[in-house]
């Protein structure tokens, strides 16, 4: 069922304490942790706790959640210093983008100077 634990999900079992991860935040409904792959000097996931297979399907189904998971995404980036030099907050949705985990996620990315169009 939608927002339900998935078995074979990676964020599924951080989110359960399965898989140990670098939390830097943690509400209710959602969790914030350190990238094992950083690409910045501060690369921060931030999921909700239930699962969704990507952040339009979190914004369709559980709009207060998403609404949760950016409002976060914000205050880790002031948690980090990052609201004076700019930041950016991705969410690759779908393989051809990038998306390797399907479950919905923030990334929070600064500390360095980032181009824009990305790659
Ligand atoms: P995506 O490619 O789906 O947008 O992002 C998935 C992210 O999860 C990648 O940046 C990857 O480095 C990160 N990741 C993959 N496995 C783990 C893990 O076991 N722990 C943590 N903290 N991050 C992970
Ligand atoms: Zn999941």
């Amino acid at each position: 069922m939608a927002g339900e634990p998935q078995g074979d999900c990676l964020f599924c079992k951080i989110v359960q304490g399965e898989v140990p991860a670098t939390l830097v935040r943690a509400t209710e409904t959602t969790l914030a942790f350190r990238d094992i792959n950083p690409q910045a000097p501060t690369h921060v996931l931030v999921i909700p706790r239930l699962h969704y297979p990507d952040a339009a399907s979190l914004a369709a189904a559980a709009p207060s959640v998403a609404a949760d998971v950016l409002r976060e995404a914000g205050e880790v980036a002031a948690d980090e210093k990052l609201d004076g030099q700019g930041y950016r907050i991705v969410f690759n949705t779908g393989a051809g983008a990038g998306q390797t985990v399907f479950h919905a996620h923030a990334h929070v990315l600064g500390g360095r100077g980032l181009n824009w169009p990305p790659g």
